[in-house]
This record gives structure tokens, C-alpha cells and sequence, in this order.
């Protein structure tokens, strides 16, 4: 046996592996870091065969010469200064390998202006090199394009799924991402058809009657409650509307769209005398807390996060949904009942 150290390339094309797993983690990293450059408008579209053409374009910060030399580098980020900085993360992203891992699997064009810069930049990048620069006109803000997604991983390439469900993938994506962002406007677009639309909202309940529909928003209650260290707004079923399934379950902390059994598990107690046996509540839970309390840090593709012990969050969620669904179930005061 003999034992050799990889070479770099080979390292990141592996650590690629662990984020990009089909061309809609890419459409993720992408409008994560869209959302994260503060814009306003973000606009995805894809071409042909899923993964060989991906643009995401966005209104936002853009990055300049020197942000766009290191941007493509393996843990490159402008969101972290130093390790305390885990302790508060209120950027979506943090790693810094988004970026470096799709150039390593895909050909990668962006197109990128600052505020302050008087004009664009435009490069091409290869295993996170760029291969060509220059300036070019352009409104503020960053279009990537994405092609040949998987082009030198030919055993990824062949265990991608048709090109429905793959953009079934995507869209996806976009739906839980504008969910959580109702002041963001998005749109989508397949092959020239407008596949998602949605205006800048301050109301969530308009943008859940956009992308979930009337059947869903129609039948959703609301409540909420507000602490110093945490604010719960949830909309939950009602007793006509429930799913075979938790696809229908939404939790966003701070924005980020998170996957939580604990949760799903604790809200559809409230829900076994109300819907049938093995169906499931719909809810979009958004809770914003105190970063020092959240650990998003467990996951590479940041899909799960852990909520501290040392606070009440969990039964506070599940008295927030009593509240409305039993109001008459509470509460038996001991004095008065005496
Ligand atoms: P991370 O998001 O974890 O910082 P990424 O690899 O996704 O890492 O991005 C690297 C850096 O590139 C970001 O920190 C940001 O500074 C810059 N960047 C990426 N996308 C955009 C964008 N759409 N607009 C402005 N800056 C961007
Ligand atoms: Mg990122």
C-alpha cells in the first residue's frame, strides 16, 4: 500500500461533490449570494438540457476587481472576518466555497458592476482561475452563467435525472428561497417561458398566495409573539387542509430556509385530533433570533440547524399555534377556580 497526499484540483473537486450536487444547489448557492449582496431583483433562467445553461442575474453590491480575484478561491468570503464571527452569522452564506466549488465543475462567465465603479467587468473562470478579464458596460449588480454543469465528472453527469425533475429541482429552490424573501422580487425562466413571477411584497400572505396558491393560502391561520431575543411569525392549517406529506412544511430562521423535525414533529402534535390519521399540517414558520442562539455550522449545504437548549423557543412555538387552533382549550386559572 502506499499513501499519497491529493493534489489540489483533485481536493477540490471533491469538496465540489459535497455542495453541488445537481444543477439546482448550484441556482441555491447562487441567489443565496444574490440575496446576501443586498438585491432587490433576482432573475434565474436555464436553457435546454438542465445544467448546460444557468444565468442568475441580480440588482445588488456587485463586486469589484479585487473582490472578483479571490471570490473564486477556495474559503474566499466577504462574510467572515474571524472565527468569533461563526458565533454571528446573519449572512447566508459563510464558507466561502460556493463559488470555488461550481467553478470546479462547470464553466463559469460572470458579468459584475459596483455602484462606485465607473464600468463592469466581465471574466471567464476554470477551476477557479480566471482565464479572461475585461471591462465592459454594464448596470450595477452580477449575472453568472453557468455552463455544462459536471462537464469533467462524467459519473455526476450520468446520475442526474431527467431534465423535468431536475428542473422540478430548481424551481424548488426558487419557491422556498422567495418564500422566506418576500421583499425580494423573483422570476424564473425555462426556455424562454416565464415559469415564476413575483412582485416585491411587504406582505408575506400575498407572496404565499403567489407561489402556494389560494387553495393553501386561503386556509392557513396566523399568529405571532415577539420577545427581546426572538420574534415566531407562523401560518398554519387550519382543519381543511392537510398533505400526505411534509413537503408543505416551511421553517425559515433568519431568513434561511432550514429542515427541522423537531419542529414539524412538535406543531403536528397539535393537529391528531383535527386532520386524518398519516396526513400532514401545512405551515411557514419564520422565526428571527438571536444568531448566538442558532448553530447553522453543523451542515456544508447549511439545510439543518441547531437551536439552542437554553431558551423556550420550542414551547412558545407550540403556544402560539394553541392559541388559535384550541382557544377555548386554555386556561384554567387556579384561583378563580376555586
Ligand atoms: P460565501 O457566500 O460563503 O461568502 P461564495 O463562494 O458563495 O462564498 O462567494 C464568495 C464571495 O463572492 C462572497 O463572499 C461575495 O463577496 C462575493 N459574491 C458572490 N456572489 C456575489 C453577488 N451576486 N454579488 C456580489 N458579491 C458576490
Ligand atoms: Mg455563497
Amino acid at each position: 500500500m502506499s499513501i499519497i497526499v491529493l493534489d489540489e484540483a483533485t481536493v477540490s473537486k471533491i469538496a465540489a461533490g459535497e455542495i453541488i450536487e445537481n444543477p439546482a444547489s448550484i441556482v441555491k448557492e447562487l441567489i443565496e449570494n444574490s440575496i446576501d449582496a443586498n438585491s432587490r431583483n433576482i432573475t434565474v433562467e436555464v436553457k435546454g438540457d438542465i445544467g448546460n445553461y444557468i444565468r442568475v442575474t441580480d440588482d445588488g453590491d456587485g463586486m469589484t476587481k479585487e473582490d472578483l480575484s479571490v471570490a473564486f478561491l477556495r474559503h474566499s468570503t466577504s462574510k467572515l472576518k474571524t472565527a468569533e464571527d461563526l458565533n454571528n452569522i446573519v449572512s447566508l452564506g459563510f464558507r466561502g466555497e460556493a463559488l470555488a466549488s461550481i467553478s470546479h465543475i462547470s464553466k463559469v462567465e460572470v458579468l459584475t458592476k459596483t455602484d462606485t465603479d465607473l464600468s463592469g467587468i466581465r471574466a471567464e473562470i476554470e477551476n477557479g482561475n480566471i482565464t479572461k478579464i475585461n471591462n465592459v458596460g454594464l448596470p450595477n449588480g452580477t449575472t453568472f452563467f453557468i455552463y455544462d454543469v459536471f462537464y469533467n465528472t462524467p459519473v455526476r453527469k450520468k446520475y442526474l435525472k431527467n431534465n423535468n425533475t431536475e428542473f422540478n429541482y430548481i424551481l424548488e429552490v426558487v419557491q422556498k428561497i422567495s418564500l422566506g424573501n418576500p421583499n425580494i422580487a423573483f422570476k424564473l425562466i425555462r426556455d424562454n417561458k416565464v415559469v415564476l413571477n413575483t412582485t416585491i411584497e411587504n406582505d408575506i400572505k400575498n407572496r404565499i398566495f403567489s407561489i402556494l396558491g389560494r387553495d393553501i393560502a386561503t386556509n392557513l391561520l396566523n399568529n405571532s409573539f415577539e420577545s427581546e431575543s426572538y420574534k415566531i411569525n407562523i401560518y398554519f392549517s387550519n382543519n381543511k387542509l392537510y398533505r400526505s406529506n411534509r413537503f408543505h412544511q416551511y421553517i425559515y430562521i433568519n431568513g434561511r430556509y432550514v429542515r427541522n423535525l423537531d419542529i414539524s414533529r412538535l406543531i403536528e402534535k397539535y393537529y391528531y385530533s383535527l386532520i386524518p390519521l398519516n396526513r400532514y399540517p401545512v405551515f411557514l414558520l419564520f422565526l428571527e433570533i438571536d444568531p448566538i442562539l442558532v448553530d447553522v455550522n453543523i451542515h456544508p449545504k447549511k439545510h439543518e440547524v441547531k437551536l439552542s437548549k437554553d431558551n423556550n423557543v420550542m414551547a412558545i412555538i407550540g403556544e402560539t399555534i394553541e392559541e388559535i387552533l384550541f382557544p377555548n382549550r386554555k386556561i384554567i386559572d387556579p384561583i378563580s377556580n376555586t
